[in-house]
């Protein structure tokens, strides 16, 4: 049942963050909003990210892990992935702010003479487009409820302008149409042989200093908080007793939302936020899919090789699509993290024995590159399966170029200018842009899929959507000589011509697709691209028994 029927207005949730970083405010947020849609209810999460990067669209992986792309074409926190993972619906560039697009849009509101007359200040003008920007997502209707993730910790500095504007919220919708969540951590002292509130006093504390009281305080911990913990932070902390959950280390991400619902974390906020709901938050589909994650029949190891493998959230979307395609496979995919620029012509063979298919990654620049071709060489060769995004893709295009077509030298662009073999090159529409950021193709294109090929098989249809971050391509002119020696250009847009997926039929499983299919793919809807992959390595695997 929705809000909707019973009350207009929206209400809003903020999740903020003590004690140290990577608490996973995201994975909280995301598991509640799950048990509240599961009720019925309508929900949507957006991040506020404290940094002036417009966008994380110009960041280094190694800085803030990957970015994550949306239908629209936003460039965004890698948390945006766990959202849509959780609640299998789309999220927008509103589900996305950072300082820096909050500063633009006022200094532009500025230079236009908005303000004629006034002096701009960070009150009221920056947290009023702070509270815009929040209130705008519950002022499209769409939902119940709109959860707004503050990103960094308590304490931080530039974290200060949205937590003024979360107390200001709460005057502005009043009573019982918002709540702070606060998560914090309780430290297990083995010395002592006890668990420590103390950190999380002084986070809430610091929180209160900025006129904010939390409403529910969640505890991240090693070890179960016994009730009288949970009534020290409560006392100290200013909340009853019932409004401190546990949450404590779980095996996987998936397990959270179970876990908060046993700590009925969604009946305590609808009580808070006086909805009556009767419903009990279904989560069998939920459950089956735990099932199958854990109790697999079946193992493969996949490589992925990538040049950010150092940094585990550079991949994070291509990590949970196998977590996803393996459960409905009932299979463990294991994951060796593969260095490119470890790879050579003479040690590929070494480097990726054992494995059961290999996954190129995306990416930008030179590093690396010839390992990625090397690898592509090595399991096209031998037969293994294959499967290449984005940047990936592009590199088994020069691979076949340079070892089937024999174009010497053939390259990216990209990498080598003079190549006189192009086969991969700067789209038409990329070539006068000169600004990096927010200039690539970027967000959701049709793509048209030819019949009696792999991906009509794995996808089961004919026009299908998918989110591209690129601004190379395959380029057209050579199409007819791949073509013509076997590699399929098996999936183009239809409205400009250019090739979104390649293949090459004789080979038991070798495909590349120009977009990333790992930003689709969710617990309830696995991307069949990953479950194929997955399904071939499995029969690859079975061969070598
Ligand atoms: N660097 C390549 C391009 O811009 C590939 C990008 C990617 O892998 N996301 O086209």
């Amino acid at each position: 049942m929705s809000l909707s029927g019973q009350q207009k207005a929206p209400k809003y949730i903020f999740v903020t963050g003590g004690v140290t970083s990577s608490l996973g405010k995201g994975i909280i947020a995301s598991s509640l909003a799950k048990l509240l849609q599961s009720r019925g209810l309508s929900v949507t999460i957006q991040k506020l990210d404290p940094y002036l990067n417009v966008d994380p669209g110009t960041l280094n992986p190694y800085e803030h892990g990957e970015c994550y792309v949306t239908d629209d074409g936003a460039e965004t926190d890698l948390d945006l992935g766990h959202y849509e993972r959780f609640l299998n619906v789309p999220t927008s560039q509103a589900n996305n702010v950072t300082t820096g697009r909050i500063y633009k849009n006022v200094i532009d509101k500025e230079r236009r003479g908005d303000f004629l007359g006034k002096t701009v200040q960070v009150i009221p003008h920056i947290t009023d487009e702070i509270k815009r920007n929040v209130l705008q997502l519950g002022e499209t209707g769409k939902f119940d409820i709109v959860i707004t993730e503050i990103g960094g910790c308590v304490g931080d500095i530039e974290s200060l302008p949205f937590l003024e504007a979360v107390r200001q919220l709460k005057w502005d919708l009043g009573e019982n149409n918002m709540l702070v969540i606060h998560l914090t951590l309780i430290p297990y002292l083995s010395s002592a042989g006890e668990l420590k509130t103390k950190p999380t006093q002084h986070s809430v504390r610091m929180l209160q200093e900025n006129g904010i009281q939390p409403d529910i305080i969640v505890c991240r911990s090693e070890h179960p908080l016994p009730v009288e913990i949970r009534r020290k932070i409560a006392l100290f902390c200013n909340v009853e007793v019932n409004s401190v959950i546990e949450a404590i280390d779980a095996d996987t991400i998936y397990d959270v939302p179970l876990l908060m619902k046993k700590e009925k974390l969604d009946q305590r906020v609808l009580y808070m936020l006086n909805v009556y709901n009767d419903q009990d938050a279904d989560m069998e589909l939920w459950k089956d899919f735990l099932g199958k994650l854990k109790n697999p029949s079946d193992q493969v190891r996949i490589g992925v090789v990538g040049k950010y493998v150092e940094l585990k959230d550079a991949y994070k979307s291509i990590a949970e699509a196998f977590i996803h395609a393996g459960a409905v496979n009932e299979c463990k995919v294991k994951i060796d993290w593969i260095h490119s620029e470890s790879l050579t012509p003479q040690n590929v063979a070494e480097k990726l024995a054992n494995l059961d298919g290999v996954l190129v990654a995306p990416g930008f620049g030179e590093r690396g590159i010839e390992g990625k071709i090397a690898a592509v060489k090595h399991v096209r060769e031998n037969s293994i399966p294959f499967f290449g995004i984005c940047l990936g893709m592009q590199m088994a295009c020069i691979e076949y170029a340079r070892n089937v077509l024999g174009f010497e030298n053939a390259h990216s662009s990209e990498m080598n200018k003079e190549t006189p073999y192009p086969v991969i090159d700067l789209m038409e529409d990329q070539k006068d842009i000169t600004n990096k950021g927010g200039t690539m193709r970027l967000g959701a294109y049709e793509c048209k899929i030819k019949d009696k090929t792999l991906a009509k098989k794995i996808y089961g249809k004919a026009l299908i959507s998918e989110r591209h971050r690129h601004r190379w391509e395959f380029n057209n002119k050579f199409q007819k000589d791949f073509e013509k020696s076997g590699m399929v250009t098996s999936g183009i847009n239809p409205d400009t011509g250019l090739v979104e997926i390649v293949e090459i039929p004789s080979h038991p499983y070798f495909i590349g697709v120009q977009f990333h299919p790992e930003l689709k793919s969710t617990v309830m809807n696995p991307h069949p691209l990953f479950v194929n992959f997955v399904k071939a390595a499995i029969e690859y695997s079975s061969t070598k028994k």
